[in-house]
Protein backbone atom coordinates (compact mmCIF):
# COMPACT_ATOMS: atom_id res chain seq x y z
CA UNK A 1 0.00 0.00 0.00
CA UNK A 2 1.47 3.34 -0.95
CA UNK A 3 1.72 5.91 1.76
CA UNK A 4 1.60 9.79 1.71
CA UNK A 5 5.70 9.65 1.70
CA UNK A 6 5.96 7.12 -0.87
CA UNK A 7 3.54 9.99 -3.26
CA UNK A 8 6.02 12.46 -2.36
CA UNK A 9 9.08 10.54 -3.98
CA UNK A 10 7.73 9.88 -6.77
CA UNK A 11 6.46 13.41 -7.14
CA UNK A 12 9.60 14.85 -6.43
CA UNK A 13 11.13 12.35 -8.93
CA UNK A 14 8.54 13.53 -11.22
CA UNK A 15 9.38 17.17 -10.52
CA UNK A 16 12.96 16.70 -11.35
CA UNK A 17 12.14 15.04 -14.60
CA UNK A 18 10.05 17.75 -16.00
CA UNK A 19 11.40 20.33 -18.14
CA UNK A 20 13.60 22.89 -16.69
CA UNK A 21 12.13 26.19 -16.16
CA UNK A 22 16.08 27.42 -16.70
CA UNK A 23 16.83 29.20 -19.98
CA UNK A 24 15.91 28.40 -23.29
CA UNK A 25 19.11 26.91 -24.34
CA UNK A 26 18.73 24.70 -21.33
CA UNK A 27 15.39 23.36 -22.38
CA UNK A 28 16.32 23.10 -25.71
CA UNK A 29 19.28 20.43 -24.57
CA UNK A 30 17.33 19.20 -22.02
CA UNK A 31 15.05 18.38 -24.77
CA UNK A 32 17.14 17.12 -27.69
CA UNK A 33 18.94 15.02 -24.73
CA UNK A 34 15.92 13.02 -24.18
CA UNK A 35 15.40 13.01 -28.19
CA UNK A 36 18.48 11.23 -28.73
CA UNK A 37 17.70 8.89 -25.82
CA UNK A 38 14.56 7.88 -27.02
CA UNK A 39 15.99 7.34 -30.51
CA UNK A 40 18.63 4.94 -28.62
CA UNK A 41 15.76 2.87 -27.20
CA UNK A 42 13.65 2.82 -30.69
CA UNK A 43 17.06 1.74 -32.27
CA UNK A 44 17.44 -1.58 -28.60
CA UNK A 45 13.76 -2.28 -29.24
CA UNK A 46 14.29 -2.57 -32.90
CA UNK A 47 11.62 -0.30 -33.94
CA UNK A 48 13.35 0.71 -37.06
CA UNK A 49 13.02 -0.69 -40.25
CA UNK A 50 15.65 0.67 -42.75
CA UNK A 51 15.00 4.53 -42.91
CA UNK A 52 11.59 4.85 -42.07
CA UNK A 53 10.74 6.02 -38.68
CA UNK A 54 10.87 9.51 -36.89
CA UNK A 55 10.35 11.26 -33.37
CA UNK A 56 10.31 14.99 -33.27
CA UNK A 57 10.97 17.54 -30.57
CA UNK A 58 9.51 21.14 -30.78
CA UNK A 59 11.94 23.75 -30.12
CA UNK A 60 10.82 25.33 -26.82
CA UNK A 61 11.75 29.00 -28.31
CA UNK A 62 10.82 28.57 -31.99
CA UNK A 63 7.48 27.28 -31.95
CA UNK A 64 6.84 25.85 -35.30
CA UNK A 65 10.31 24.96 -35.50
CA UNK A 66 11.01 21.04 -34.92
CA UNK A 67 14.10 18.91 -34.01
CA UNK A 68 14.27 15.47 -35.54
CA UNK A 69 16.42 12.81 -37.02
CA UNK A 70 18.22 13.02 -39.90
CA UNK A 71 17.40 11.12 -43.12
CA UNK A 72 19.00 7.41 -43.34
CA UNK A 73 20.73 7.50 -39.77
CA UNK A 74 20.59 4.12 -37.45
CA UNK A 75 17.93 5.02 -34.89
CA UNK A 76 21.12 3.42 -32.61
CA UNK A 77 23.58 5.84 -33.82
CA UNK A 78 22.14 9.47 -33.35
CA UNK A 79 23.63 11.68 -30.71
CA UNK A 80 22.61 15.10 -29.54
CA UNK A 81 24.70 16.81 -32.40
CA UNK A 82 23.38 14.71 -35.21
CA UNK A 83 19.79 16.14 -34.51
CA UNK A 84 18.71 18.52 -37.23
CA UNK A 85 16.59 21.52 -36.85
CA UNK A 86 13.38 21.89 -39.22
CA UNK A 87 11.47 25.11 -40.41
CA UNK A 88 7.72 25.60 -40.68
CA UNK A 89 8.38 25.10 -44.43
CA UNK A 90 10.61 22.05 -44.09
CA UNK A 91 13.90 23.32 -44.14
CA UNK A 92 16.86 21.98 -42.56
CA UNK A 93 18.12 25.33 -40.13
CA UNK A 94 20.32 23.55 -38.09
CA UNK A 95 22.33 20.55 -39.06
CA UNK A 96 24.45 19.47 -42.17
CA UNK A 97 22.02 16.54 -42.95
CA UNK A 98 18.82 16.16 -44.93
CA UNK A 99 14.95 15.26 -43.37
CA UNK A 100 12.64 13.01 -44.76
CA UNK A 101 10.26 14.47 -46.42
CA UNK A 102 7.54 11.80 -44.74
CA UNK A 103 8.68 13.30 -41.30
CA UNK A 104 7.97 16.24 -42.34
CA UNK A 105 4.59 16.09 -44.40
CA UNK A 106 3.26 14.10 -40.98
CA UNK A 107 4.66 15.92 -37.76
CA UNK A 108 4.65 19.50 -39.31
CA UNK A 109 1.02 18.93 -39.57
CA UNK A 110 0.71 17.18 -36.33
CA UNK A 111 2.62 20.09 -34.43
CA UNK A 112 0.39 22.65 -36.37
CA UNK A 113 -2.94 20.98 -35.30
CA UNK A 114 -1.90 20.01 -31.76
CA UNK A 115 -0.17 22.99 -29.97
CA UNK A 116 -0.42 21.43 -26.80
CA UNK A 117 2.12 18.88 -28.30
CA UNK A 118 5.65 18.82 -27.94
CA UNK A 119 6.55 15.88 -29.35
CA UNK A 120 5.59 13.05 -32.21
CA UNK A 121 6.86 9.06 -32.55
CA UNK A 122 6.15 7.55 -36.05
CA UNK A 123 7.96 4.17 -37.12
CA UNK A 124 7.38 1.14 -38.58
CA UNK A 125 7.51 -1.10 -35.61
CA UNK A 126 6.42 -4.68 -36.25
CA UNK A 127 3.83 -5.30 -34.00
CA UNK A 128 2.40 -2.11 -34.55
CA UNK A 129 2.15 -2.26 -38.21
CA UNK A 130 0.48 -5.63 -37.47
CA UNK A 131 -1.92 -4.94 -35.64
CA UNK A 132 -2.34 -1.69 -37.75
CA UNK A 133 -3.43 -4.30 -40.74
CA UNK A 134 -6.75 -5.11 -38.97
CA UNK A 135 -8.31 -1.72 -39.21
CA UNK A 136 -8.74 -1.73 -35.70
CA UNK A 137 -8.77 0.54 -32.52
CA UNK A 138 -6.92 -1.60 -29.89
CA UNK A 139 -9.52 -3.41 -26.93
CA UNK A 140 -9.02 -3.27 -23.12
CA UNK A 141 -7.43 -6.55 -22.36
CA UNK A 142 -5.20 -5.83 -20.30
CA UNK A 143 -4.10 -2.80 -17.56
CA UNK A 144 -1.38 -1.39 -19.64
CA UNK A 145 -3.32 -0.76 -22.62
CA UNK A 146 -5.96 1.13 -20.97
CA UNK A 147 -3.29 4.21 -21.07
CA UNK A 148 -5.57 4.50 -24.48
CA UNK A 149 -8.75 3.66 -23.91
CA UNK A 150 -10.86 6.31 -25.47
CA UNK A 151 -8.02 8.17 -26.12
CA UNK A 152 -6.57 6.45 -29.59
CA UNK A 153 -7.86 6.70 -32.96
CA UNK A 154 -7.77 4.81 -36.36
CA UNK A 155 -6.79 6.57 -39.91
CA UNK A 156 -8.45 4.74 -41.87
CA UNK A 157 -7.30 4.64 -44.98
CA UNK A 158 -3.73 4.31 -46.87
CA UNK A 159 -2.74 6.25 -50.00
CA UNK A 160 1.23 5.55 -50.20
CA UNK A 161 4.01 7.03 -49.02
CA UNK A 162 2.98 10.05 -46.84
CA UNK A 163 4.80 12.62 -48.85
CA UNK A 164 1.74 15.66 -49.11
CA UNK A 165 0.95 17.87 -46.28
CA UNK A 166 -2.84 17.26 -47.06
CA UNK A 167 -2.09 13.59 -45.63
CA UNK A 168 -0.33 14.78 -42.86
CA UNK A 169 -3.48 17.17 -42.30
CA UNK A 170 -5.90 14.32 -42.70
CA UNK A 171 -3.66 11.84 -40.18
CA UNK A 172 -3.68 15.24 -37.81
CA UNK A 173 -7.65 15.24 -37.83
CA UNK A 174 -7.87 11.46 -37.42
CA UNK A 175 -5.64 12.30 -34.20
CA UNK A 176 -8.22 14.37 -32.80
CA UNK A 177 -7.53 15.30 -28.85
CA UNK A 178 -6.11 11.95 -28.82
CA UNK A 179 -2.56 10.62 -27.46
CA UNK A 180 -2.14 8.11 -30.45
CA UNK A 181 -3.56 7.35 -33.50
CA UNK A 182 -2.95 4.04 -35.84
CA UNK A 183 -2.46 4.27 -39.30
CA UNK A 184 -3.83 1.48 -40.92
CA UNK A 185 -1.73 -0.88 -43.52
CA UNK A 186 1.38 1.30 -42.19
CA UNK A 187 2.07 1.86 -38.46
CA UNK A 188 1.70 3.74 -34.87
CA UNK A 189 2.17 7.74 -34.54
CA UNK A 190 1.75 8.63 -30.63
CA UNK A 191 2.10 12.41 -29.03
CA UNK A 192 2.72 14.21 -25.68
CA UNK A 193 3.81 17.20 -23.74
CA UNK A 194 6.91 16.01 -23.38
CA UNK A 195 9.72 13.77 -25.23
CA UNK A 196 9.64 11.01 -22.47
CA UNK A 197 5.73 10.90 -22.45
CA UNK A 198 5.66 10.60 -26.41
CA UNK A 199 8.46 7.70 -26.77
CA UNK A 200 7.00 6.13 -23.53
CA UNK A 201 3.54 6.06 -25.22
CA UNK A 202 4.95 4.46 -28.89
CA UNK A 203 6.74 1.58 -26.28
CA UNK A 204 3.76 0.55 -24.29
CA UNK A 205 1.76 0.81 -27.29
CA UNK A 206 3.37 -1.08 -29.71
CA UNK A 207 3.79 -3.91 -26.87
CA UNK A 208 0.08 -3.79 -26.17
CA UNK A 209 -0.59 -4.47 -29.58
CA UNK A 210 1.86 -7.54 -29.48
CA UNK A 211 -0.69 -8.37 -26.65
CA UNK A 212 -3.92 -8.49 -28.24
CA UNK A 213 -2.13 -10.11 -31.62
CA UNK A 214 -1.26 -12.78 -28.33
CA UNK A 215 -4.33 -13.36 -27.02
CA UNK A 216 -6.12 -13.05 -30.11
CA UNK A 217 -4.29 -15.85 -31.43
CA UNK A 218 -4.63 -18.15 -28.58
CA UNK A 219 -8.55 -17.67 -27.64
CA UNK A 220 -10.54 -15.01 -26.77
CA UNK A 221 -9.05 -11.69 -24.55
CA UNK A 222 -11.66 -11.12 -21.92
CA UNK A 223 -12.36 -7.20 -22.12
CA UNK A 224 -11.97 -4.77 -19.13
CA UNK A 225 -15.14 -3.33 -18.48
CA UNK A 226 -16.19 -0.14 -19.55
CA UNK A 227 -16.03 1.70 -15.83
CA UNK A 228 -12.83 0.14 -14.99
CA UNK A 229 -10.93 1.01 -18.04
CA UNK A 230 -12.15 4.70 -17.80
CA UNK A 231 -10.36 4.68 -14.08
CA UNK A 232 -7.29 2.54 -15.31
CA UNK A 233 -7.10 5.11 -17.72
CA UNK A 234 -6.83 7.57 -15.48
CA UNK A 235 -4.53 6.02 -13.84
CA UNK A 236 -1.53 4.85 -16.12
CA UNK A 237 -2.56 7.25 -18.92
CA UNK A 238 -2.03 10.41 -17.66
CA UNK A 239 0.95 13.35 -18.96
CA UNK A 240 2.90 12.58 -15.64
CA UNK A 241 2.14 8.71 -15.69
CA UNK A 242 3.85 8.34 -19.60
CA UNK A 243 6.56 10.99 -18.36
CA UNK A 244 7.04 8.68 -15.03
CA UNK A 245 7.30 5.50 -16.59
CA UNK A 246 10.06 6.68 -19.57
CA UNK A 247 12.37 7.50 -16.48
CA UNK A 248 13.88 4.16 -16.08
CA UNK A 249 14.26 3.31 -19.66
CA UNK A 250 16.17 6.74 -19.66
CA UNK A 251 18.49 6.00 -16.44
CA UNK A 252 19.91 2.28 -18.76
CA UNK A 253 20.12 3.87 -22.03
CA UNK A 254 21.98 6.87 -20.72
CA UNK A 255 24.28 4.39 -18.28
CA UNK A 256 24.62 2.22 -20.92
CA UNK A 257 25.15 4.75 -24.22
CA UNK A 258 26.56 7.68 -22.47
CA UNK A 259 27.90 8.98 -26.18
CA UNK A 260 24.42 10.10 -27.39
CA UNK A 261 25.11 13.21 -24.90
CA UNK A 262 27.71 13.84 -27.86
ZN1 LIG B 1 5.73 5.66 -41.87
Amino acid sequence: MATTQDREVVDARLAAALEPQGSVEEQRLHRKQRLAAAFRLFGRFGFDEGVAGHITARDPELLDHFWVNPFGMSFGHIRVSDLILVNDRGEVVEGAQPVNAAAFAIHSQVHQARPDVVAAAHSHSVCGKSWSALGRTLDPITQDVCAFYEDHSLFDDYTGVVLDLEEGKRIAHALGDHKAVILRNHGLLTVGHSVEETAWWFITMERSCQAQLLAEAAGTPVLIDADMARLTHKQVGSHASGLFSFQPLYAKITREQPDLFD
